[in-house]
């Protein structure tokens, strides 16, 4: 059990990457926080990791969050420190795409993205590095990135400055936070077979003007060392890895997953 009785809140966790990240941590000990956009969906996160324990122990709950909303976000950090004593771990995963040609992206769909992405991991990094520095016992934060952290696409002007801007949030975090023995990374997986990635394969298909299976094998896995997507148990081992990492070494990185994709 590498994160035995770690307390962990995991933004969109009632879903795709945060959700296998949450059955992870979960399963090595941690006490997850589900938070998501929809309570339903988060408590039947909750519900579904807590029966899978099958010990009674009730070291799933979750959270009604919107990241973008700074009341909520507060309340549901305050919330899980309530029920659990503290937070130890940060994933800023919950995340959106749109995609669009920039001369055709909408201003109100550029705000939304940033605020999801950039808004939302300032202020759940914010609230948990409050809690975390007041407990005294330091705390690990990480941000889901993406290759496009690193790299760019057409139709993902938002997305791609959302991502990279994740990069520079988390060095400031890992100067700010050294001292209170908080670190901070930056997880960068390649394409993942989420609802995320399955509404944007038809999208992509028809702004591109190709097939489906064109849209997979020739740009979302084309630079791929052997043509394979990641899996959310890959995102989850990485989390894990970063999560369970015991000193300040590693801290103000980021550490792509994505079968060769992106090489550092
Ligand atoms: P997903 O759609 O399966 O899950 C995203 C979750 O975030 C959903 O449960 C959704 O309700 C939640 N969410 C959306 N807006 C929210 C908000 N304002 N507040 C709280 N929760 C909100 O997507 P996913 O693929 O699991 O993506 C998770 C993260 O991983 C995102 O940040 C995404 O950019 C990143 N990522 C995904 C891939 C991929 O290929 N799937 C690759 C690299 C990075």
């Amino acid at each position: 059990m590498q994160l035995k009785d770690k307390v962990a809140i995991i933004t969109g966790a009632a879903s795709g990457i945060g959700k296998e990240i949450a059955i992870e941590f979960a399963r090595e000990g941690a006490k997850v926080c589900i938070a998501d956009l929809a309570l339903d969906a988060a408590t039947a996160t909750a519900n579904e990791i807590n029966a899978s324990l099958g010990d009674g122990s009730g070291r799933a709950m979750a959270v009604a969050m919107n990241v973008t909303d700074e009341a909520q976000v507060e309340a549901g950090v305050a919330a899980t420190v309530a029920q659990f004593g503290g937070v130890d771990i940060l994933i800023s995963n919950a995340g959106i795409q749109i995609i669009s040609p920039l001369v055709d992206y909408k201003f109100e769909d550029w705000k939304r993205m940033l605020a999801i992405h950039l808004d939302g991991a300032f202020l759940t990094t914010r609230a948990c590095m409050r809690a975390m520095i007041k407990a005294g016992n330091g705390g690990t934060i990480l941000y889901m990135g993406s290759v496009h952290s690193h790299e760019a696409s057409p139709l993902k002007s938002a997305y791609v400055a959302a991502k990279h801007g994740l990069i520079g949030l988390a060095k400031v975090v890992a100067k700010e936070g050294a001292k209170d023995k908080i670190r901070a990374n930056v997880i960068c997986p390649g394409f993942v077979r989420t609802p995320l990635v399955d509404k944007q394969i038809p999208e992509q298909a028809k702004t591109l003007g190709i097939t489906e299976a064109e849209v997979i094998k020739n740009v979302m896995l084309k630079e791929t060392v052997d043509g394979e997507f990641t899996t959310v148990q890959d995102v989850a081992e990485t989390a894990l890895f970063l999560a369970a990492f015991p000193s300040n070494a590693l801290t103000g990185q980021s550490i792509t997953v994505s079968h060769g994709w992106h090489m550092q």
